[in-house]
């Protein structure tokens, strides 16, 4: 019986009968992380890492949730899981298994990048690693966060100075809590869309400290938003509430943005290339510190970055999975 297997629910490990990150509802699930292309509802029982639990509850209800530190094995009929930090997006892990001898590592989504907020990524030594390929591509070369983040403030400044609302639109788990705390709260209040106040009150219950926010709620007078920034998730994009910032700018903070068509076609005033995935030089580098003797590669350009680690001497292998979207 070979240790992991690749299953249309997605993968299995038979000894334990577990499913990682599984598509349909299955007994017992571990999770890599909170986001809604990992974490689905239906399971019996959940196991993840412990700052992943308030995220969860908010996003999927309350469930039997059982939990890790990162480090801490748990053992499932002899097969030994531990969970190890992915710097993606807040309880974010790697899944490393074990068994007689052979170990997987299951990489979740992750990001290299240091962002001072999250436990930094780890790279585990592994016989078979799994990697995403969101961004698998050379031409993803990301900018060190300070400079994006000083990009992100020179526009608000602008914006302010012009008397426009600034709208930042990101992804609602990772993202937002990412910029929130970079912004230059000197410049003016800072706002936030109901659904990112929610994933912040789950970061701030699981110990991160946060900066404050406010709900840009319809009891707040207008004219407070003048030199205001608004985090808001993509999907606010056009839709009624957002009418209440006018006159306003808009700025989308996602990996896509260094990709000149992407950009177009987001129709944002300004792009960031801001992202909580690896880019290219982070994902070959994390593939050569686990040392791994075979590496599997899901989600994204997964032929393209299988066949560059196959040309490295690296034996790579690309697996299509069915579900292939991923907050950025
Ligand atoms: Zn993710
Ligand atoms: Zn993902």
């Amino acid at each position: 019986m070979p240790l992991i297997e690749f299953t249309p629910n997605g993968i299995y490990v038979p000894k334990a009968d577990v499913y990682i990150d599984p598509f349909k509802a299955v007994e017992n699930a571990l999770i890599t992380h909170a986001h809604g292309d990992h974490a689905r509802k239906g399971n019996i029982n959940y196991l993840c890492h412990s700052q992943s639990v308030p995220i969860l509850k908010r996003r999927i209800g309350h469930y039997q949730f059982q939990s890790a530190e990162y480090g801490e094995i748990v053992n499932i009929n002899g097969v030994k899981f531990s969970f190890h930090p992915a710097g993606h997006v807040l309880g974010s892990a790697q899944i490393r298994i074990e068994h007689k001898g052979e170990i997987w590592v299951v990489s979740g989504d992750y990001k290299t990048e240091d962002d001072g907020i999250l436990t930094p990524f780890e790279a585990i030594k592994c016989h078979t690693f799994i990697t995403e390929s969101t961004f698998g591509l050379p031409e993803f070369d990301w900018l060190p966060q300070e400079d994006i983040f000083s990009q992100i403030n020179d526009w608000w400044q602008g914006n302010a100075n012009e008397n426009n609302c600034s709208i930042m639109y990101a992804y609602s788990l990772g993202k937002a809590q990412r910029i929130l705390q970079y912004l230059n709260h000197q410049i003016g209040p800072v706002f936030v869309h109901g659904s990112i106040q929610n994933m912040n009150e789950a970061y701030r219950e699981a110990g991160v400290l946060l900066k404050p926010t406010h709900k840009a709620g319809s009891d707040i007078d207008r004219k407070e938003f003048r030199k205001a920034l608004i985090i808001a998730p993509p999907s606010a994009d056009n839709s009624y509430w957002i009418k209440r910032f006018e006159p306003y700018v808009t700025g989308l903070a996602s990996g896509w943005m260094s990709n000149g068509a992407s950009k177009a076609w987001l129709k944002s005033d300004n792009g960031f290339a801001l992202s909580d995935h690896a880019d290219w030089k982070g994902l070959n580098k994390a593939v050569l510190e686990t040392g791994a003797e075979k590496v599997l590669v899901t989600h994204g350009y997964i032929n393209e970055f299988a066949n560059h680690l196959n040309k490295m001497g690296i034996e790579a292998e690309a697996i299509p999975t069915q579900f292939d979207s991923n907050p950025t």
